[in-house]
C-alpha cells in the first residue's frame, strides 16, 4: 500500500481576494495505510464548492478553517481501495470530504455508498449529492413554497440553483431564473423549464425581474448577494421569505462584504430572511436524498456537470466558479473510473 503515490494540494497561505496556485503547496507523498474504522479511498472526482474559499479564510464560521498546512477540504467521490471496517469493502463507490487528493484515508462511518448504476458518478457531488440536498431543504424547509408563488433563485444554472428551481417548479411555483448570459440563460428556461430567465449581464435586473413577477416575489433563493439581493428584495410580497443560501459575490472581498441596504422592506412586507447551511441536515439526508433521486429517475430532474481532467489544475479550476465560467456543477477529475 505505502508504494501508491499520493498528490495533494495543501494549503499554505490564506487568500487575499481571488484564489491563487501560490496558496497551496502541490506536494507528493505515499499514501497512508488506514486503521481501525477507516478505509483508503482512490479519489475518482473531486468537488469544487464556491465554500472552499470561505473555508480558506482564518476566524469563525460553522466550520473550522483548513489549517495552514493541512489538504485542502473537498468533497469527493472514489473507489474503496482497502477497508479495516465492516461496512465498506474494496471496489465500493462511496461519497464524503476526502480533500484535494489522490488518495484520501476516510473514517467509514462518515462516507455514504452511492450505486454507480443510479447516475453518472459526478452527479453524486451535483443533483444527487450535497448541492441538491442544498436546494431541496433551503427551499422547502426554509422557504416552505405553496402552489402558485412566485419563486426567484439566482446562479440559476449553477449546481444549487438549477436544483432549487426545479423543485419550486415541481411544488407548482412560478419560477424566474437570473443568470450569466444567453447560453445559461437558455439552458435555464428551456431545458430546466423556469418560467423565465434573467441574464444579469446584459439586462436590467430590476426592470426584468419587474416584468416576470408581476404579483412580487414570495420566495428569493439567493445564491449570490450584492446588487440582485437589493433588487430581490425591494419586489417582496407580504410574508416573503428570503432564503440565505450563499452570496458568491462578496466571497472574494477583502474588505467588508456589502449588506442588504434595504433591509427594511423586511418590515414593511412582513417578510423573513434567514439563513442555512445544508450540514444543519444531515440527519434528512436520506429523506432528500430519496426524493432527488425519485425526481431525477422520472425525468423531472435535469443535471449537468461541467468536468475538469486533473488534479493539478485545481487552483485554476476553483477560479472558474468565481468568474462564472462553469456551466453546471464544477468537478475535477481525478482519475479514471
Ligand atoms: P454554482 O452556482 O454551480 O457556481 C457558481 C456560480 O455563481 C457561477 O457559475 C456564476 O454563475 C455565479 N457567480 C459567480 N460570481 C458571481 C457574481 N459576482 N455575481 C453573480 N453571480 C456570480 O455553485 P454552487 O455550488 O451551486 O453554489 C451556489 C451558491 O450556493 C454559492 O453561494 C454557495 O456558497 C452556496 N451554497 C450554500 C450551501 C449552504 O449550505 N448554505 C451549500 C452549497 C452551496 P453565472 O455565470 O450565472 O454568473
Amino acid at each position: 500500500m505505502s508504494t501508491l503515490e499520493n498528490r495533494q494540494f495543501k494549503l499554505i497561505a490564506r487568500p487575499k481576494g481571488m484564489v491563487q496556485r501560490g496558496d497551496f503547496e502541490f506536494v507528493t507523498a505515499p499514501a497512508a495505510e488506514p486503521g481501525p474504522g477507516e478505509a483508503l479511498v482512490r479519489v475518482l472526482y473531486l468537488s469544487l464548492d464556491p465554500a472552499m474559499r470561505g473555508w480558506m479564510n482564518a476566524g469563525k464560521s460553522y466550520i473550522a478553517p483548513v489549517g495552514i498546512g493541512d489538504v485542502m477540504r473537498a468533497g469527493g467521490v472514489g473507489r474503496v481501495v482497502a477497508s479495516q471496517d465492516p461496512s465498506l469493502a474494496p471496489g465500493d463507490i462511496v461519497v464524503g470530504m476526502t480533500g484535494v487528493q489522490d488518495y484520501a484515508v476516510v473514517r467509514a462511518r462518515e462516507m455514504v455508498k452511492a450505486d454507480p448504476r443510479l447516475a453518472p458518478l459526478p452527479r453524486f457531488l451535483g443533483a444527487l449529492g450535497m448541492p441538491g440536498l442544498t436546494a431541496y431543504f433551503g427551499l422547502l424547509d426554509i422557504g416552505q413554497p405553496k402552489a402558485g408563488e412566485t419563486v426567484v433563485v439566482s446562479a440559476a444554472a449553477g449546481a444549487v440553483g438549477a436544483v432549487t428551481g426545479q423543485i419550486a417548479r415541481i411544488k407548482g411555483c412560478r419560477v424566474v431564473g437570473i443568470a450569466g448570459g444567453p447560453e445559461k440563460c437558455r439552458y435555464v428556461a428551456d431545458d430546466l423549464g423556469f418560467d423565465a430567465a434573467i441574464d444579469y449581464k446584459s439586462e436590467d435586473v430590476r426592470a426584468a425581474l419587474a416584468r416576470h413577477c408581476p404579483r412580487g416575489i414570495d420566495i428569493y433563493f439567493d445564491n449570490v448577494g450584492g446588487e440582485i439581493l437589493d433588487i430581490a428584495m425591494s419586489l417582496l410580497t407580504r410574508h416573503a421569505r428570503v432564503i440565505v443560501c450563499g452570496a458568491i459575490s462578496q466571497y472574494n472581498h477583502p474588505e467588508a462584504i456589502q449588506g442588504p441596504r434595504n433591509y427594511l422592506s423586511l418590515l414593511v412586507n412582513h417578510a423573513r430572511m434567514e439563513g442555512f447551511v445544508v450540514f444543519d441536515y444531515a440527519a434528512r439526508y436520506p429523506e432528500g436524498m430519496q426524493a432527488l433521486a425519485g425526481w431525477a429517475a422520472t425525468g423531472k430532474l435535469q443535471a449537468r456537470e461541467d468536468v475538469v481532467d486533473g488534479l493539478e489544475t485545481f487552483p485554476e479550476t476553483l477560479q472558474k466558479l468565481f468568474r462564472g465560467e462553469n456551466f453546471g456543477k464544477l468537478v475535477i477529475r481525478v482519475a479514471g473510473e
